[in-house]
């Protein structure tokens, strides 16, 4: 099990942060939803179908920016992800870290990195689920790793 450190994504995903106003979020969401519009995407892909997997990224993109924006302009769903982002935050706060590394200190065998633990055991994640900056429980005892991208 690893605990993928993704507490206020939908304002990263707006390139805001907790403390922007309502103001700041719905522009940074009207900029990028013109950027990511599907419409555009396709409107480019039919001059160039190697364009393709940009388009859906693109896509994939613009989905994450209306789900993103869905819920932090209203006010309720925006408590209410607020406070499961605290409790997150608080969660990973009382996790014991035994270290923080990046991937150079890990060792790798077949395609999983391992690093050992002070307790004899060894933290594990597999090389592709390794996207972000993540924490890593030992499958032994309390402790946990923060490997850094
Ligand atoms: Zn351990």
């Amino acid at each position: 099990m690893s605990i993928a450190n993704n507490e206020y994504k939908y304002y990263e995903v707006l390139g805001c942060n907790k403390d922007s106003t309502y103001d700041e979020l719905k522009r940074a969401y009207h900029k990028l939803a013109l950027i990511y519009h599907p419409d555009k995407a396709k409107s480019k892909k039919n001059n160039d179908n190697a364009n393709e997997t940009g388009g859906n990224l693109n896509n994939k993109k613009f989905t994450e920016i209306e789900e993103a924006w869905r819920v932090l302009s209203d006010k309720d769903l925006k408590t209410k992800y607020d406070a499961e982002c605290r409790q997150a935050e608080l969660e990973v706060d009382n996790l014991l870290i035994y270290d923080r590394i990046n991937i150079k200190s890990m060792t790798v065998e077949d395609d999983v990195l391992s690093y050992p633990c002070r307790c004899g055991s060894n933290y594990l994640i597999n090389s592709d689920e390794f996207t972000e900056s993540i924490y890593i429980p030992c499958s032994e005892c309390t402790f946990c790793i923060y490997l850094e991208k």
